[in-house]
């Protein structure tokens, strides 16, 4: 890839993603643009629209065809999946996006959950808040290993297998101590459950401590899962960078999400270093509102953010974050967060910012 293009794929999914997405692709074009770099989107209507056109929510088998998106672009941005006004409740593109994350190998979940304005918290006390969920995003509970025996009768037994290997522990808790150390936090925090689940969780003791030891000059922590949900809602301030498995990281990266403004600014990405990655909002579908213009765009180009900020654009990337701090601070901002925009308003808003910040120079 060279250094001042982006090739981007833009996969609009199921039901709001068609509303946010394209907001995120002028927001990131611009702040890109203002930095020399070349945003070139190529958009997919795959999951409701594409069942509407041709009977299937992608074409051909999802795993050919990510792997066919990964050889033609540089990032993939993921709308959402699920619930669509348009369609039938049972269709959807979620194998799609399935397929992005395992596919890819992309076993990094991030979760940055950053407090933009004290009026987003619903904590009484007023305390900067700045969390990084760092996920597992390929074993664990979710992998799907299992199975069910004498299924439907009144002696089902149902087992769901917990996969943890050396090699996905320890590449997880390296990134969380990289990002640690990159982004300017003094501490990494593990949670896990290894007082119970000894055989699983002790391998995330052991690994973590012995990837600690590799970064002196970031502090280790472990915390129990279930300390740390208390604790983080008492003491958001004490946290910053968080790493665990799969389904814990699921949980924990919704109350995180949650302390700092819930589901309309949570951003994320699905991250392989040095391969093509996807990005994604947090949230879901949202089929009370989609397809309507009137949803939040803040957590889809925060997406962007993330994106720009993982393909080594920190400056484009930051001219998003100030442009969204500016919105906040100047109201621009739709209904859920009290202000009166639709999702365009607040986009053409952000574009605006970004220009008039990237000619202060900021
Ligand atoms: P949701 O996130 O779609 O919606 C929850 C609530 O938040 C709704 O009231 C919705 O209107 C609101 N909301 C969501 N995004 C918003 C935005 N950008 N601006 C303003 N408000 C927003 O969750 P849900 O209702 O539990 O799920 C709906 C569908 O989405 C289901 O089919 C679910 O399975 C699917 N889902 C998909 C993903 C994903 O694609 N990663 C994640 C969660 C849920
Ligand atoms: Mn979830």
């Amino acid at each position: 890839m060279p250094d001042n293009q982006i090739r981007l794929g833009v996969i609009l999914g199921d039901g709001v993603g068609h509303d946010v997405l394209p907001v995120m692709v002028d927001v990131v074009t611009e702040a890109a643009g203002a930095c020399g770099i070349a945003v070139e989107p190529t958009v997919y209507d795959y999951g409701a629209a594409h069942y509407l056109e041709h009977g299937t929510p992608q074409p051909g088998d999802p795993n050919e065809l990510v792997r066919e998106m990964a050889r033609k672009h540089d990032a993939i941005m993921f709308g959402s999946a699920g619930l669509d006004p348009r369609i039938p409740e049972e269709v959807n593109c979620r194998d799609l996006l399935r397929a992005l994350r395992y596919e890819l190998d992309l076993y990094v979940n991030l979760r940055p959950a950053p407090l933009l304005d004290q009026r987003f918290s619903p904590l009484k006390k007023e305390v900067p808040i700045d969390l990084v969920v760092i996920r597992e995003n390929t074993e664990g509970l979710m992998a799907r290993m299992g199975g069910n025996f004498k299924k439907g009768t009144t002696d089902e037994v149902a087992i769901t297998e917990d996969i943890n290997t050396y090699k996905g522990v320890e590449r997880i808790c390296r990134y969380a101590f990289e990002y640690a150390r990159e982004n300017g936090y003094p501490k990494v925090t593990m949670a896990d459950k290894h007082g119970s689940v000894i055989h699983a969780h002790g391998l995330w003791q052991r690994v973590f401590w012995e990837t600690s030891e590799k970064f002196p000059d970031i502090e280790g922590e472990h915390k129990f899962i279930d300390t740390l949900c208390m604790d983080l809602v008492m003491f958001p301030e004490h946290f910053g960078v968080l790493v665990t498995n799969n389904m814990f990281g699921d949980i924990l990266s919704d109350l995180c999400a949650s302390l700092v403004g819930g589901v309309g600014l949570a951003a994320s990405g699905c991250i392989h270093p040095g391969r093509v990655c996807m990005f994604e909002p947090v949230h879901g579908t949202a089929p009370d509102i989609a397809l309507k213009g009137i949803a939040n765009p803040f957590a889809a180009v925060l997406t962007g953010r993330i994106m720009l900020n993982t393909l080594g654009h920190k400056d484009a990337a930051g001219l998003i974050w100030e442009a969204i701090r500016g919105a906040v601070a100047e109201g621009q901002v739709t209904g859920d967060l009290g202000g009166s925009l639709n999702t365009r308003g607040v986009g053409e808003f952000l574009c605006r910012k970004v220009s008039e910040l990237a000619k202060q120079g900021v």
